[in-house]
Formats: C-alpha cells, sequence, structure tokens
C-alpha cells in the first residue's frame, strides 16, 4: 500500500467491470454486450479507414459527431456532450457538480460506479433503498423525497433507467416527480433504454436540472468504441464541456459513431430481434420456477427454485455459459442473464433445466 496515495483511494475498493475472459469457446452473457454484429455502415467506414488519418488529434468537442446525435434525437448541438463511453460522462458530471464531503443520491441496487465515482472526488453517496421487487418505495415519493430535498449538500441523484443490474424501468412519472422536487442535478443513466417502451429525453425540455445519458455499449453493438454521450440543457453543458479530457473522443470513435446512428434501419431491427428473444426467454425461465423481474433491458434478472443464484452461476460457468452474479444482499438470490442469440438462449435454458433437475 503506498503512502504517496491519497487517503480516500488507498482506502477505497476501485470498480470491478465484469470479467472479459481470454477463452473463446464461452457462451458470453455478463456484461450486456450485444450479440449482433455493429451496424454494416461504421463497418465500412472502419475497413476504409486511412491510417494516415490518426496522426493528427481528433476534433475535441466531436462536432460532427455531436451534429448526428442532435439531429437523431431532435435537439440542438448545445444540447450534447460526447464521451468515451457513458462512464466517462459519468465521471464528468461527478466532476463538474459535486464537491469534496458533498454527496449524491442513488438507489440501492444500482449502476456500482455511481458511488465509486464520488469516492475517488472526496465526495459521498446517500443510498435509497429500492423495495423488494427492484421499484422506488411509494413513501418515498410522496415524502422522504421532499425532506431529502430541503438538504443543500445533495448534488447529484443518479437514477439508471432500465436499472442495473436489475432490468426493470421505473415509470417517467416518477422520473418527473424527482426531477421536479430534487434540488441538485437528476441523471437518467439511460444505458439500455433502447431496449425499453419508455425514456426522459422528452423531459429535457421540462427540466432544466436534468442530464441524460446514452452509450453505443449496448443497443448498437459498439461497446468496444467507447462513445456515450449526454443531453441536457445549454448551460449544463458548457460547464461539462471545461471540466472533460481535451480529446476524451478518439477520431476512429467519432467516425464510427456517426456512421452507427446514420443506419437507423439496422439498429431498428437488432432491438427488436433482442426484445423478442427476451420475452421468450423470460416465459421460458418462469416455466422453470423461476423468479423474473420484469425486463426493459437486452438483460433479465432471475432467482432460480431453491434460489441459489450463486449455485447457478457456478454450475452454468461449469458448463462454458457465464452471466453474472452480485452477491450483495439483495441480489445473492438471482443471476443476470444478457440477452444473447437465440441459440445461446436455447443453451442457456437447457442447462437451466439440467440444474434444476439436479436440485430436485
Ligand atoms: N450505465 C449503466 C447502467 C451500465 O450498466 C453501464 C455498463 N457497465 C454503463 C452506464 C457504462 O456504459 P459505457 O461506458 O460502455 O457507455
Amino acid at each position: 500500500m503506498s503512502t504517496y496515495t491519497r487517503k480516500i483511494i488507498r482506502e477505497m475498493d476501485g470498480y470491478t467491470p465484469g470479467e472479459q475472459p481470454k477463452q473463446k469457446d464461452l457462451i458470453k452473457l455478463n456484461t450486456n454486450e450485444n450479440p449482433y454484429p455493429p451496424s454494416p455502415t461504421a463497418a465500412k467506414l472502419f475497413t476504409e479507414f486511412a491510417s494516415e488519418r490518426l496522426r493528427l488529434y481528433p476534433d475535441p468537442l466531436a462536432d460532427d459527431l455531436r451534429r448526428t446525435i442532435a439531429e437523431t434525437y431532435g435537439f440542438g448541438v448545445d444540447n450534447i456532450i460526447a464521451g468515451n463511453g457513458s462512464d466517462d460522462i459519468l465521471n464528468i458530471i461527478i466532476r463538474t457538480f459535486v464537491s469534496e464531503n458533498e454527496k449524491i443520491v442513488c438507489f440501492d441496487p444500482s449502476y456500482s460506479l455511481y458511488g465509486v465515482l464520488a469516492k475517488i472526488q472526496n465526495a459521498h453517496t446517500h443510498l435509497i433503498n429500492l423495495t423488494d421487487d427492484f421499484s422506488i418505495p411509494k413513501d418515498f415519493l410522496s415524502s422522504k423525497l421532499d425532506k431529502l430535498s430541503q438538504k443543500d449538500d445533495l448534488k447529484v441523484f443518479l437514477i439508471a433507467n432500465p436499472n442495473s443490474p436489475t432490468g426493470n424501468a421505473f415509470p417517467m412519472s416518477e422520473i418527473e416527480t424527482i426531477c421536479s422536487k430534487f434540488k441538485g442535478i437528476v441523471v437518467v443513466d439511460e444505458a439500455y433504454a433502447d431496449f425499453a417502451d419508455d425514456n426522459a429525453l422528452r423531459l429535457i425540455k421540462k427540466f432544466d436540472n436534468l442530464i441524460v445519458s446514452r452509450t453505443l455499449s449496448k443497443s448498437y453493438s459498439m461497446a468496444g468504441v467507447r462513445l456515450g454521450w449526454a443531453i441536457s440543457s445549454p448551460s449544463i453543458i458548457k460547464e461539462m464541456i471545461k471540466v472533460k479530457d481535451s480529446y476524451n473522443v478518439n477520431l476512429l470513435s467519432q467516425l464510427l459513431a456517426i456512421g452507427a446512428l446514420k443506419d437507423l434501419p439496422y439498429f431498428k431491427d437488432i432491438i427488436s430481434t433482442i426484445r423478442t428473444t427476451r420475452e421468450r426467454l423470460v416465459k421460458r425461465l418462469k416455466l422453470l420456477g423461476f423468479t423474473v423481474i420484469p425486463s426493459q433491458s437486452n438483460f433479465v434478472m432471475a432467482s432460480p427454485p431453491g434460489r441459489n443464484g450463486n449455485e447457478l452461476f457456478l454450475f452454468l460457468r461449469s458448463k462454458n455459459i457465464l452471466v453474472r452474479y452480485f452477491g450483495a444482499l439483495k441480489t445473492k438470490d438471482y443471476i443476470r442473464i444478457t440477452v444473447g442469440k437465440d441459440e445461446d438462449m436455447q443453451k442457456l435454458i437447457d442447462c437451466c433445466k439440467e440444474y434444476i433437475s439436479n436440485i430436485q
């Protein structure tokens, strides 16, 4: 342990990303990647890319990309900031709006990176427990939120919607209530919103404290490109731009992202396939006796008969199927399964059947 290190860093655990295994013959259903290839338009741009272009720095503000995002979602360029994945966007948000010893607010369980980013800034996390079915407690929305909003050290409320690792979506009316009552910035992290029935984009014009973040990692099959963005009011975006690294989005990512975003029919097609596979997977898990959290994402959180999430995780691992297990108290009964191709889901279901027949 280095004595050169800041105390907070020395004492904290870093964020642990999902495993990226070297083993090639695994069915990889652990980090919510898209099983289908990226857009053919982006693929063509990639193969035709002239490496000579790498000599120069990229556009610091990624203006062509911001314009494409703005046109795609019906906003102005000054409503958009691009980042090196949405994790970069989240990091910029915390560094822009939260000072040392101030607090962020988030739900539990949710995306565990939020608390880690706050800690690095010497800030704290105020956790709100979700109910047993992973929804927002009614008394939080009707009374506790009012009390919370009176505290002026709570700066940013981060909400993954659809939530991760649970997969369910909070109703837009509840997001609206939080935006209208919370005094600080509300971030709706929409990494999975393309798989959902609804999203918060229309609320941006209504609430000047709202930031929506998006990514190409899931719905656009481009986790390796590292491209995310935030949409918000121009005054908020302007402040975030001051905080970002000068060249936070590399040249190739800017180019490929533009290609992918313009390939709308391809994108719609794979989303619809994943949603159909998801519904079939949910039905089949339920038939096997699993408790399944209703999913609006490209993954499903489910608890097997016997409720031993870790045992099933290890059993699937022994069959070369990698899902994700979160051992915290509220999630330990569950595994989280990324929706893959139909044939992978078939193998998963077959293995789940075998597991259940073994425990009976
Ligand atoms: N938000 C949530 C809720 C996520 O699950 C993830 C993926 N780990 C991200 C943001 C980050 O995605 P990326 O940095 O790949 O855009």
